[in-house]
């Protein structure tokens, strides 16, 4: 077994540390600050109050009012409250669109929307990922000429290539026509600004576990007046949008998370550039036949997401791993299963490629040092698995498919 003196993570996507600080914030309340916030006396209402303070962080960070925040246990929660809460407001007549290249928290509701007679539209991608937005436009439209209500689900940051969506775009099409707009926001949020003002959705979803906040706390942002009904049904927490006590620690955590990341993110975004760029040129230099997937000029400043053509993605992730490096192939909801990512399928990358693609994905934890012991240690892993591959530029693969 390899000694485990190293571990350079750049599976940050996948999920992130949790930041001292976050950790520091929230262990008052595993100790002596147990109240329930619900709870009549004095002793809940004492938590209620730092639950409310982390509301407005929140809502400072996404630059929106703290009563448009939801807390909710994960992502997950969130995309499914947002599509089935739309879809149980408005019933059978609302028609959904989303992206073919969406998390599976927002593929499976929308395909079980589906399977329950809604009419449900999954737009392709082109060759580095983006939609196009004439045929959203014409989505909505032919929905509209109807007079049914539509609601699109477009992330803003795919979670696999990086690439962002034009969301201002999307945002501009969905509100000049009345369609609501949820947004999976997961993989911006703590690295590109996300001001609901600028960019008006109606619904968004964030993820504490991939901005140095701990798995397990997720919000909904839910605009003033959008027509959703609530998911979790139960109690009256969260002014009734969403049953369940409270995990106040998270909830801490979380908003010490979006603080964190309000005061940090520009400085960090510019150094997680410089450095995946340079992990990026250094492979593209290293290795022959790989090509970066999604769009170069659209993409969160952490991501890297490259195809080396004629091996497997897995076996590349194996032996690094092997060597302390943890990157992904794929997201890891799809991993452990030897099917290629839907993301870079719909994308059309070509099949020599399309097994091969690994996802590097950095935080404002990974130094120059990780990079280099990347750059040094992955050309050799390459060249040794294209030696046993079947496949490559000067063998005959005609009878493979
Ligand atoms: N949406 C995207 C884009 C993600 O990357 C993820 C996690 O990988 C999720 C949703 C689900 O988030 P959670 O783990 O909080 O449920």
């Amino acid at each position: 077994m390899r000694s485990m003196e190293k571990t350079v993570y750049l599976d940050n996507n996948a999920t992130t540390r949790v930041a001292p600080e976050v950790r520091e914030a929230m262990l008052p309340f595993f100790g002596e600050l147990y109240g329930n916030p619900s709870s009549m006396h004095a002793f809940g209402g004492k938590v209620a109050a730092h639950v409310e303070r982390a509301r407005e962080e929140v809502a400072r960070f996404l630059n929106c009012s703290p009563e448009e925040i939801v807390f909710t246990s994960c992502a997950t929660e969130s995309d499914n409250t947002a599509i089935r809460g739309a879809a149980d407001w408005f019933g059978r007549g609302l028609k959904v669109v989303t992206t073919a290249v969406e998390h599976p928290a927002v593929l499976q509701p929308v395909r079980r929307l589906k399977a329950q007679g809604h009419e449900t539209v999954e737009l392709p991608v082109d060759s580095v990922g983006q939609i196009d937005l004439d045929r959203l436009t014409a989505e909505i439209d032919s929905a509209k000429a109807a007079k049914r209500p539509v609601l699109v689900s477009a992330m803003w940051a795919n979670n696999e290539t990086g690439t962002l969506f034009p969301i201002e775009k999307v945002a501009e099409i969905c509100r000049s026509r009345g369609a609501i707009l949820h947004t999976d926001a997961v993989q911006v949020a703590g690295k590109i600004p996300v001001d609901v003002k600028k960019v008006p959705v109606d619904l968004l979803a964030m993820s504490g576990h991939k901005f140095h906040a701990p798995k397990g706390i997720g919000l909904l942002y839910v605009r003033k007046g959008t027509k959703a009904k609530p998911f979790m049904l139960g109690g009256h927490q969260e002014s009734g949008r969403r049953a369940g006590t409270e995990n106040v620690p998270y909830i801490v955590g979380l908003a010490k998370a979006c603080e964190l990341a309000r005061l940090g993110m520009a400085d960090e975004a510019a150094k997680l550039t410089a450095l995946r760029d340079r992990l990026e040129s250094g492979i593209l230099a290293s290795c022959p036949d790989v090509r970066v997937n999604g769009d170069r000029a659209n993409r969160l400043p952490n991501t890297l997401n490259v195809s080396f053509e004629y091996i497997e993605g897995e076996a590349i992730a194996y032996r690094l791993s092997d060597l302390g490096i943890c990157i992904s192939t794929g997201s890891a909801c799809a991993s452990g299963s030897l099917d290629p990512s839907h993301v870079i399928r719909a994308m059309g990358v070509p099949f020599t490629a399309v097994h091969g693609s690994v996802r590097f994905s950095l935080s404002r934890y990974t130094t120059d040092a990780d990079i280099d012991y990347v750059l040094k240690h992955l050309p050799p892993v390459v060249r040794g698995l294209r030696e046993l591959s079947p496949f490559g530029p000067d063998k005959d693969v005609s009878t493979f498919k």
